[in-house]
């Protein structure tokens, strides 16, 4: 499978201070699919003063667009300068914990006593007394697809009996969440600062030489 490129073509901004230009070249393809992707490349600063100062920098914005709209990515080019970074990290880090490491970040020992209890005392997960009980079957369902008792009680017995050795428990998952979310707003802050001292490129399409 190939792709053929539907276009190709030249993009001009001016500069940060105006004697000079930046370039770059935006592309789209397609192949026999129907699929398409696209982007820039080439991107170069064509100015000798802006070339000392600057390197050129991109941010994408995700945003919720109506779906009859366009898919809901901006993507920005910047000036910024050369001490200086827009690529900081701000996507909250996923943790990936099997079923037994979620229900320890969720619940305290005690808690999970309780609900070992209640399963035991009830036998049915449609007569559970307790929401968290009801919280933990939907859990053990979801990866699962089956709500028996029997089998999430041994699962809850595996995580009482091993409480302490597993990372997570409720108080440092939200100490790390805290954590994490500082994390991405000092890194959104300083971005912010970065680019309020960054040139944005405004690029146009220009014709080309070989085009005349
Ligand atoms: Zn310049």
């Amino acid at each position: 499978m190939s792709w053929d490129t539907d276009w190709d073509r030249l993009e001009q901004s001016s500069c940060a201070c105006g004697n000079g230009s930046v370039v770059r070249r935006e592309y789209s393809e397609s192949d026999d699919w129907n699929r398409s992707r696209g982007g820039y490349y080439g991107q170069k600063i064509q100015c000798d003063d802006c070339e000392k100062k600057y390197k050129i920098e991109g941010v994408t914005k995700y945003y919720n667009a109506p779906p009859w709209k366009s898919d809901g990515i901006i993507y920005t080019e910047y000036l910024v300068p050369l001490n200086m970074t827009l690529n900081l990290d701000i996507k909250e880090e996923r943790l990936y914990l099997n079923l037994d490491e979620r229900i320890v970040s969720s619940f305290e020992k005690e808690q999970l006593n309780e609900i070992v209890d209640d399963m035991i005392a009830n036998k049915y997960s449609t007569r559970l007394k307790l929401s968290d009980s009801r919280y933990v079957v939907g859990m053990y369902e979801s990866t699962h697809k089956k709500r028996g008792l029997p089998k999430i009680i041994e699962l809850l017995q595996g995580c009482v009996s091993r409480y302490e050795s597993y990372q997570w428990n409720p108080l440092r998952m939200k100490e790390r969440n805290e954590e994490e979310r500082l994390r991405i707003e000092a890194n959104a802050r300083i971005i912010e600062d970065v680019i309020s001292k960054s040139y944005k490129l405004n690029f146009k399409q220009v014709k080309e030489v070989d085009d005349i």
